[in-house]
């Protein structure tokens, strides 16, 4: 997922993936998450076992794909990524958990999308290291048993609440990440700057990192914009006056909200005069999907105090008015 803007969205896969930690020592912030971790990998290899299943879940670009990088990489194995969404049917599985090699890893990103035969497939896979392949059709069908090699399973999702409680009791390993602190994300910020040969002074680090919506992930594309825009307007000096217009040229204001971020709240209060307003109701408005909206742009909001979900809907509160300099409905008492 991305943010749609210039430099924030276009192209960030390679940028993105040049600037992931490799290693768990590169990573900032998650001090508890990384802990418990290393913990468990050090006594999964004192045993010579596979590290027990791990379930992330968060809100989009806090980490998951990330650690589910570097775990294997303390343990010296290898990972093989899948998404959920692609997962349609045991079939599609099958190529993953018979290429498994002992003690190695299996991703599967947005693990909430598996549909229902699939996760029952991971079931036994999880547990006991099998499956069980059916071949044929009909009356001459017949069940393989096949074993499979010990292997971690990681889950990634941004729905914890959506997965089946027997799916989420096989991983032995669960872990909330959250939003990162301003000071971690300067950190980050200030490191990924320097890995950009384009190393920037504290006050432009404290802009992008005070933008970034307490994510990663946008400080990384905030600060590749940022990069563009000295280049070609300061030759390459990053100040923070440099740092603010650039990210105030593509819509990205103080709080770190993006067009889609302020599009939300301006449909909220200009349509729906503020909410209640059903979440479908809104996202057709604006002509997204419901799941972005509540994947990448609710989150933000609803923890900034922007907006409140009640049980008729969401609501505009003060502060949402304030920040989107309107004053709020006269509402009958
Ligand atoms: P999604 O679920 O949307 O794929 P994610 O939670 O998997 O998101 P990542 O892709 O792991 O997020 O993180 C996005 C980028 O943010 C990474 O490429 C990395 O550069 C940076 N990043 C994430 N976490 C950290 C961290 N703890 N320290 C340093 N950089 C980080």
């Amino acid at each position: 997922p991305n943010s749609g803007q210039p430099g924030a969205g276009s192209g960030d896969n390679m940028p993105d993936t040049s600037l992931r930690p490799k290693r768990m020592d590169e990573m900032v912030g998650q001090r508890d998450v990384m802990e418990r971790l290393k913990i468990a990998i050090e006594a999964a290899q004192k045993r010579g076992e596979p590290l027990g299943h791990i379930l992330f879940d968060g809100p989009p670009g806090l980490g998951k794909t990330t650690f589910a990088t570097v775990i294997p990489a303390e343990m010296g194995t290898v990972v093989q990524m899948a998404n959920g969404a692609g997962l349609k049917a045991p079939k599609d599985l099958l190529p993953y958990l018979t290429n498994l090699s002992e003690g190695s890893v299996l991703f599967i990103d947005e693990i909430h999308r598996v549909p229902k035969a699939v996760e029952e497939y991971l079931y036994t896979a999880m547990e006991d290291f099998r499956i069980d392949i059916v071949l044929g059709e009909g009356v001459s069908a017949r069940t393989l048993n096949y074993e499979l090699r010990p292997f971690t399973l990681i889950g990634a999702t941004t729905r914890a609440g959506m997965l089946s409680a027997p799916l989420r009791d096989r991983f032995q390993i669960r872990e909330h990440l959250g939003w990162y602190t301003d000071t971690e994300l300067c950190e980050i910020v200030r490191r990924n700057s320097i890995k950009l040969n384009m190393p920037i002074d504290d006050d432009s680090a404290a802009v992008i990192a005070g933008r970034s919506r307490r994510t990663p992930r946008l400080a990384n594309n905030r600060l590749l914009w940022v990069r563009d825009y000295s280049q070609s307007k300061a030759d390459g000096k990053v100040t923070g006056p440099i740092a603010t217009a650039a990210l105030d040229m593509i819509g990205i204001d103080v709080l770190g909200l993006d067009k889609q971020d302020r599009g939300y709240l301006d449909t909220l209060m200009r349509v729906f005069v503020g909410g209640p307003a059903g979440l479908e109701a809104i996202a057709h408005t604006m002509n997204v999907s419901g799941d972005t909206l509540e994947d990448e742009v609710e989150p933000f909001l609803l923890r900034s105090e922007l907006i409140v979900r009640t049980r008729r809907g969401r609501m505009m509160t003060a502060k949402g008015y304030a920040h989107m300099k309107q004053t709020p409905p006269k509402r009958p008492l």
